[in-house]
């Protein structure tokens, strides 16, 4: 158990980054506190009954508009721990360059106690609140899934929303994550997982990285475990898996298994669907406890479901040679020591999951844009690439054959539009980080992030003049 809470230990990284740099005290001060916090307590009507529901939603930063941020249903919801998920947003926005402030959102319930048609009635209740306050709007803060949310709840919220605000042509932007037929984007679902493939393959690919942790470059046949078979964690093992890794250890909260020769995701999820557990799988051992998965013998650590599962207690037992926060928070800041002494690289959560809001800020651009990617260059490109192909074939006198010319005349669809600006903001934003980590005495990749995350932020302060 961490005695520094969720919220005080990314003040601690923040003032760890800060006290290397020169800006004004007062605007490390503003960057780092949360500008504006909405704690709501609504009656709801449950089996005859009115339930008082308690819930957040914390803007961290108006430097940029809309705030963005995801909203979460669990029971360890509370005000410190939305206060740590919304700064964390505003620092990871700022490394992917996603121009806005950041928020998040939580209602402290258990949704496996509600039926569906309970969870539509708080979710609609929740929004009214936030419509109440001004706490929601395309160019005022911008919700999204997070742990116990997905694209059912967005539906409701985009109902809720616009139920109040018909006139509003932009209403469709004031949450992500929607389902496609309510102007959703194709790839949002699988967006974080995949934005981790992705960062996780970059920092694989320098050499000179790896070998300082004992490790060849590349992702093929690394050692994965992931803790948490979610949103996050599925994508994550799946996209590793197709990646050429062999996920060795997978953990659910109601237990974990493994098998050094390797586990096939999808037919683990399929098990778990099919038992209610992921224990039993045929293929695989039953770890006495399920935490004991993030202590097994691996390369890469994915932790894809909580904050403060590696805490003082288990830091010194885990084995892994890099650990990829696909989780916000899943080490605990007195955790964190302990595992760079170790040497463990430990590719930071407003990094490696910033996949989501990336494919989020797409969503948005595309719900004011009023046009799904894609639509208006495909048949274009498609129309060069053909007359290409022709004048190839007639200046070479040889043919393409028929799989060829499918491949190289395949105009962008929003899908790959969407995958490409992904990856390419993966890329680029682990290049910036890195590239601090080398040039500064900077040890860890955490402190560079933030180091980043920082200046970005009072570049937006000085131009605005705030602070000369
Ligand atoms: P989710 O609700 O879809 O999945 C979380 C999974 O973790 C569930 O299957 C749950 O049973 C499991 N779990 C809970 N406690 C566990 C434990 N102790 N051991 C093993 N498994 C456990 O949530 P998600 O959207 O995948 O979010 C997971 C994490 O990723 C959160 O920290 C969230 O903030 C972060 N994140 C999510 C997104 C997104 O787009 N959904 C984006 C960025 C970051």
């Amino acid at each position: 158990m961490s005695k520094i809470s969720f919220y005080q230990g990314v003040e601690k990284c923040f003032d760890k980054a800060a006290s290397l740099m020169n800006h004004p005290k007062g605007l490390l001060e503003q960057i780092k506190s949360c500008n504006s916090i909405l704690q709501m307590r609504f009656p709801v009507r449950i089996r005859g009954e009115y339930q008082t529901i308690e819930a957040y939603r914390v803007q961290h930063s108006h430097h940029r508009m809309p705030t963005k941020g995801g909203i979460r249903y669990s029971m360890a919801v509370e005000q410190d721990e939305i206060m740590a998920l919304a700064s964390l947003m505003t620092y990871k926005c700022a490394i992917v360059n996603v121009p806005f402030g950041g928020a998040k959102g939580g209602i402290k319930i258990n949704p496996k106690d509600y039926t569906e048609e309970e969870m539509e009635r708080i979710t609609r209740r929740y929004t009214t609140e936030l419509i109440k306050k001004n706490f929601i709007g395309p160019a005022l803060d911008v919700p999204a899934p997070d742990y116990g949310t997905s694209s059912r709840e967005m539906a409701w919220i985009l109902d809720t929303y616009m139920t109040f605000h018909p006139d509003k042509i932009d209403g469709y932007g004031c949450v992500t994550g929607k389902p496609i037929s309510q102007g959703g984007i194709q790839g949002r679902k699988e967006a974080t997982g995949r934005g981790v493939l992705f960062g996780l393959n970059e920092v694989c690919n320098y050499a000179e990285d790896m070998k300082a942790i004992g490790l060849t470059p590349g992702l093929d046949g690394k050692r994965v475990v992931v803790q948490g078979l979610g949103n996050v964690g599925y994508h994550a093992a799946k996209f590793m898996q197709e990646a050429g890794c062999i996920i060795v250890a997978l953990a659910e909260y109601e237990g974990a298994i493994y098998n050094d020769k390797g586990l096939d995701v999808d037919a683990v999820v399929a098990h778990r669907t099919a038992t209610k557990s992921i224990l039993g799988y045929p293929e695989a051992t039953d770890f006495v406890n399920s935490h004991d998965a993030l202590e097994y013998d691996c390369d890469i650590l994915i932790p894809a479901a909580l904050e403060h599962v590696i805490t003082q207690e288990n830091a010194a037992h885990i084995k892994a040679k890099i650990i990829g926060e696909a989780a916000n928070g899943p080490i605990a800041y007195e955790a964190e020591d302990i595992l760079l002494d170790k040497g463990v690289m430990i590719i930071p959560d407003m990094y490696l999951n910033a996949g989501g809001v990336t494919v989020s800020y797409f969503e948005w651009l595309k719900n004011l844009s009023h046009v799904r990617f894609g639509r208006m260059e495909k048949r274009f490109h498609e129309n060069t690439f053909s007359d290409m192909i022709k004048s190839i074939e007639n200046i070479t006198g040889k043919s393409f054959d028929a799989n060829e010319k499918s491949m190289l005349m395949h105009g962008p669809d929003e899908i790959d539009l969407v995958n490409s600006g992904l990856e390419d903001s993966m890329i680029s934003a682990y290049q910036e980080i890195r590239d601090t980590w080398k040039s500064t005495n900077i040890k860890d990749l955490r402190t560079a992030a933030f180091y980043n995350s920082i200046n970005k932020i009072a570049d937006a302060y000085y131009a605005m003049g705030i602070f000369p």
